[in-house]
């Protein structure tokens, strides 16, 4: 009883925090408070972790670079608890093979990002960053306010810890396992009628076009995939809502859409450095350091994410990093052959555009890169040769070798697979490569 209170007030003082007391009116005001927060991480992490004990007295920009695999080789030196990868692995594994979700070594859970066997990411949270998590999500996520009673649905590949944290008597909440068939999850939404339903574009999409679904949620995010402009459009239709968005994956919740519905990134609490990498179109990959994160620390971590800046500042005022596109993983980008002979990367959202700018009854496509010169598109609805036309017109334009256009038969996405519109399917070979 006294942790399941200690954890309530924990969950409060977050959400008020994020709600009322982290509002800031400008960029200077942001940062000011961001190096606030990072003169107390940076002393913390120089007591706690063995592994940045060296960086005592150094600013944040002198701080080495993270990725998944630098994180995964140095997991016992870098985490505060003195944990092992070993045991951590054998705990998350195990509850992964009992599709039990709860793996904990002590008060501190384990989750394990999706991926290759080789190239699984560990991450932990003790039982006060858990109920942080909590608060924050609530803060940016209720369209009211946290006493107004709310039932949450929302659709996972695997339940976690995390969210088993949310429930309490005003906000009931309800796991949806992606593994499940759709017509369990329909009557389940139709009895639960939820108020909040939070799943993958691809999911959605599937609730969207079933007759048999009788629900009438206030507010509906889209997370765990790209939400792609054609899942977009389709979805705010046959919701007659916007579709909001949750930036949340397994390094941290990193963002979320405000009452305009632009997605901000959670710059109250993580700073955001920009690697750009097509800076005229404002594209970058973000390298975040959670300035609050205590068990296992997130120090200048480079995601696989490729972002785009939105052009103009937010009009509902918040001075937060604007985002106008999540593009997807940086491994999706595609790369052509130039008439010189050089590979050139192009990002997803130009083919994304091609594709309905082609034909407007196209309602759904997949592209797929095999090689710089070999493309794969398909198609459900909409006419193939009007999408060879438009991709011919845009090698052309862009100076590109032609690639071996194919089409194949469009196959819905379904079950655990996340669902991806662009995708490519090789490493190119290249010393050239941005990434
Ligand atoms: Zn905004």
């Amino acid at each position: 009883m006294e942790s399941k209170l200690k954890r309530l007030a924990h969950i409060l003082h977050s959400y008020l925090q994020t709600k009322c007391w982290r509002s800031f009116g400008s960029r200077l005001e942001l940062e000011a408070h961001q190096q606030k927060l990072w003169q107390k991480q940076s002393t913390f992490l120089t007591q706690n972790s063995s592994f940045y004990k060296k960086y005592n007295g150094l600013t944040l920009n002198e701080y080495p670079l993270m990725s998944k695999s630098i994180m995964m080789s140095e997991f016992d030196k870098i985490n505060t608890k003195n944990l092992t990868k070993n045991e951590c692995l054998d705990v998350a594994l195990k509850s992964e093979e009992s599709r039990d979700f709860s793996p904990m070594i002590e008060e501190v859970s384990v989750g394990l990002s999706s991926g290759t066997s080789g190239n699984r990411g560990l991450f932990l949270a003790d039982e006060t960053e858990r109920a942080r998590w909590a608060g924050i999500i609530l803060a940016k996520a209720l369209p009211q306010h946290i006493l107004h009673p709310q039932r949450i649905a929302l659709f996972l590949r695997a339940n976690n810890n995390l969210y088993t944290t949310l429930s309490s008597n005003k906000i009931q909440f309800q796991f949806f396992d992606l593994i499940e068939k759709l017509d369990a999850h329909i009557d389940r939404l139709n009895i639960y009628q939820p108020t909040i339903l939070v799943a993958p574009p691809s999911m959605l999409r599937m609730l969207a076009k079933s007759t048999g679904l009788k629900i009438n949620p206030k507010r509906i995010f889209s997370a765990a995939e790209v939400l792609d402009p054609i899942d977009e459009s389709f979805l705010t239709k046959r919701f007659q809502q916007p579709i909001h968005q949750l930036y949340q994956c397994t390094e941290g919740f990193l963002g979320a859409s405000c009452s305009h519905g632009t997605i901000h990134l959670n710059e109250d609490y993580i700073i955001i450095e920009k690697e750009w990498i097509d800076k005229k179109n404002r594209k970058f990959i973000p390298i975040i350091t959670d300035l609050e994160r205590k068990t296992q620390p997130i120090i200048r971590y480079r995601l696989n994410d490729v972002l785009t800046e939105k052009k103009n500042p937010c009009s509902c005022g918040n001075p937060a990093i604007a985002i106008e596109q999540i593009e997807g993983r940086a491994d999706d980008i595609f790369y052509f052959t130039s008439l010189e002979n050089k590979l050139e990367p192009i990002f997803p959202d130009f083919l994304r555009r091609r594709i309905l700018q082609a034909d407007d009854s196209i309602e759904e496509y997949v592209i797929k890169q095999h090689s710089p010169l070999k493309l794969e598109v398909s198609l459900f609805g909409g006419n193939e040769e009007k999408v060879r036309a438009q991709m011919t017109h845009f090698f052309k334009q862009q100076k590109l070798q032609l690639p071996d256009l194919f089409f194949s038969v469009y196959q819905k996405p379904e079950g655990l697979k996340k669902m991806k519109r662009v995708e490519r399917l090789f490493t190119p070979e290249s010393e050239d490569l941005i990434l």
